[in-house]
């Protein structure tokens, strides 16, 4: 229980811990709300966010991507030990956060701590600009804590609590605590992408006038795998809307005024390595919010990814990389319309609109085909594998968007079998020419039953030379262990991992294997937040083995002889 008389930061870990302790949800959402309820104004919107695992709400720009070696650098400095004692407190833990509580214990000179105090130094790491002046910061602030409030830091700083909590059960705290429903809530917090403002406006019973304001990047609609077109239909009532799947970045325009902002699928700006969108967005005659791809096109054609990347990270285009590699939005979506938020609206009349504002060129339109039945649906499923298509996207024309879910309005569906999103938990020396780089990836799935990451399956990286060496290094530097063949690594990379089937097997600790995967690409656009769940898994298996015969794999002895990640 939370001692009502400690500190604020005191309080925020406190709070944690009961939580952690409990594995009712109810009664972590009480605890959360006892806790929201008795803090100050100030400090009400810091908590909100913390627990999010977040220093700044999601729709803030500042982003801190501390990076792991920053955080055992900082750690081993207050603790005066080295990397080794940090990796074998790691394996006792398998929890960054118990590890850095274990270390600092004697170590800190603890003084009254807020939470303000705490949000100061995350913006005073933001805005530093070297590694060494970071990790200075960041050593200033465990030294003033108590082992468990520094706990808590490094458990907001590597983006996971894991205390059993995720968003929705905040916004459910937040809703206790001031006695609102927990849907306008996670309304709120939708169109604000900001649980301290949403805790804010709950505490002035104020939810309801909550606005979508444009110039901030809304949280993006997800997708979820689906194969089975009877499954699809059940799913979309009825009536499916089937657009390609187009192979570029997703984009978010704002227009407001004359001022235009795109946005990235991490939410971050890419307004200026796009200015032929952003030219002819300003010539649209309204104020909108359009949801789409941005894809390399050139003579009526798409060009592959790889031609977009040039664009990427862009301050200035030049003229003649315009000329080379010219980029068309192609909008699928209408989020706001003249002072209209649309987002509870149908897709049928969002698409209505869309099409009503004949938007100029270079954009265009995600092309649409209409399945009234699982039949129809297989048949553009099969026309779009015969085009080589590299998937289609379906979504229920009833449905609304949902910011920031993987909502049932869209399913999709990729070549081969699937596609999953996965994070890297471990890695190894290759073979041959690659023994001198780390080319083996062991990757796992987020089982939310448990809230722990389990491996699915390994793969030799389908990466280029320069991308495993870059990656070598990357992967060095967030080693939580060393074991000579293997490393332990702290599970940030996301890949796309293609797979020819999944398996049930005992050779991973997910129950489930993947037969031939191969790494598609490095999903930078994503954090581990954000990777596939077993039960997604658990429901493209069902949906393949309903097709297909079953394939179980013969019991063998446990591939990962290596220790696996915490969780697995
Ligand atoms: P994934 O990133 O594999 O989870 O698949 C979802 C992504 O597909 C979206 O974030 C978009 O970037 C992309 N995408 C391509 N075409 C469409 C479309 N027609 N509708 C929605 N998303 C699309």
């Amino acid at each position: 229980m939370a001692d009502p008389q400690a500190g604020p930061m005191e309080r925020f870990a406190q709070t944690g811990e009961a939580i952690r302790g409990t594995p009712s949800k109810l009664e972590k959402t009480r605890l959360l709300g006892e806790y929201f309820a008795g803090l100050d104004l100030p400090s009400l919107p810091l908590a909100a966010i913390f627990f999010t695992a977040r220093p700044f709400a999601d729709r803030d720009q500042r982003k801190l991507n501390l990076g792991y070696a920053v955080i055992r650098n900082a750690v081993c400095a207050v603790a005066g030990v080295d990397d080794d004692a940090l990796g074998e407190a790691y394996l006792r833990h398998s929890d960054v956060g118990d590890v850095i509580e274990e270390v600092l214990a004697g170590h800190t000179h603890p003084r009254p701590t807020g939470l303000r105090d705490v949000e100061a130094v995350f913006a005073r790491i933001y805005a530093e600009r070297t590694v060494r002046k970071k990790t200075e910061a960041l050593i200033e602030l465990l030294d003033r804590l108590t082992p468990l409030e520094a706990k808590y830091i490094g458990k907001i700083l590597t983006g996971d609590l894991r205390i059993g909590l995720r968003a929705g059960l905040v916004e459910e705290g937040i809703a206790r605590a001031a006695g609102a429903p927990a849907q306008d809530v996670a309304w709120a917090s939708m169109l604000t992408g900001d649980l301290g403002e949403v805790a804010l406006l709950a505490r002035r019973g104020a939810l309801r006038q909550a606005q979508l304001h444009l110039m901030h990047p809304l949280q993006f609609m997800l997708a979820s795998p689906e194969e089975d077109a009877e499954a699809i239909m059940r799913r979309v009532g009825g009536e499916a809307w089937v657009e390609d799947k187009y192979d570029g970045i997703r984009g978010q325009l704002h227009k407001e005024g004359s001022r235009v902002i795109l946005y990235s699928r991490d939410l971050n700006e890419v307004t200026s390595a796009f200015p032929e969108v952003v030219e002819a967005g300003q010539r649209v005659p309204h104020d909108v919010l359009l949801d789409g791809e941005l894809l390399a096109f050139k003579d009526g054609s798409v060009r592959p990814f790889f031609e977009l990347q040039h664009r990427l990270g862009r301050k200035v285009v030049s003229a003649q990389l315009l000329g080379e590699v010219p980029v068309s939005f192609v909008a699928f979506d209408l989020l706001y319309l003249d002072g209209q938020t649309l987002l509870q609206e149908p897709l049928r009349e969002r698409r209505r609109l869309l099409e009503g504002l004949e938007l100029p060129p270079p954009f265009m339109l995600a092309h649409l085909i209409r399945a009234r039945s699982a039949q129809e649906l297989d048949e553009v499923f099969n026309a779009a594998r015969a085009r080589n298509n590299e998937g289609l996207m379906v979504k229920g024309p009833n449905t609304p968007y949902t910011p920031g879910r993987r909502g049932l309005g869209w399913l999709k569906l990729k070549k081969a079998l699937a596609t999953l999103d996965v994070v890297v938990t471990g890695v190894e020396w290759g073979h041959g020419k690659r023994r001198q780089v780390l080319s083996d990836y062991t990757f796992a799935v987020y089982d939310e039953g448990s809230g722990r990451l389990v491996n699915i399956g390994k793969a030799y990286s389908g990466l280029t030379d320069a991308e495993i060496a870059s990656m070598t290094e990357y992967f060095k530097s967030i080693t939580l262990k060393d074991y000579g063949r293997f490393r332990l690594v702290q599970p940030e990379v996301v890949l796309e991992v293609a797979f020819d089937a999944i398996m049930e097997s005992g050779r991973h600790n997910s129950g489930y294997a993947l037969r031939f995967p191969r790494i598609k690409r490095i999903r930078s656009d994503k954090t581990a937040r954000e990777i596939d769940t077993l039960d997604s898994v658990a429901r493209l298996h069902r949906s393949f083995t309903r097709e297909r015969v079953q394939l179980v794999e013969p019991a063998q002895p446990s591939a990962d002889g290596e220790p696996v990640p915490s969780g697995s």
